[in-house]
């Protein structure tokens, strides 16, 4: 999975169901992928990410990025690339995503994160 699919997940526990609680990332096994670099696709997906939840995942990927991007950062080919590269250009193929309003952890296997909740 990519980090960019991960703005899309939440937590499925009863207890966070209706709550959008962002999801962390605690990354194991990564690969890199060969997306070409798009920058109106790069700030198409800036307008649709959590931006606070996709820094703090980048982090733990080892990729330190702005607070915050304004949209004189968008003509930044250089940040622009680097941010296209942590969306579309790390697999995520194992690791763990840990909600942190319930600290339900769900495993990623094989590239795949596995939300089914295991309290119903
Ligand atoms: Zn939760």
């Amino acid at each position: 999975m990519r980090l960019i699919t991960l703005n899309l997940l939440m937590c499925n526990s009863v207890e966070c169901s209706g709550r959008n609680q962002p999801l962390f990332l605690n990354p194991g096994e990564i690969t890199q992928g060969t997306t070409q670099f798009n920058h109106n696709l790069a700030v198409r997906m800036l307008g649709k990410l959590d931006w606070p939840s996709f820094t703090n995942n980048a982090l733990s990927l080892g990729h330190e990025l702005p607070d915050a991007i304004t949209e004189a950062d968008h003509q930044n080919q250089e940040l622009m690339q680097r941010i296209f590269d942590i969306m579309f250009n790390i697999e995520i193929q194992a690791g763990t995503l840990l909600c942190q309003n319930c600290n339900r952890d769900y495993p990623i296997e094989k590239g795949i994160p596995n939300m089914l909740p295991r309290d119903q």
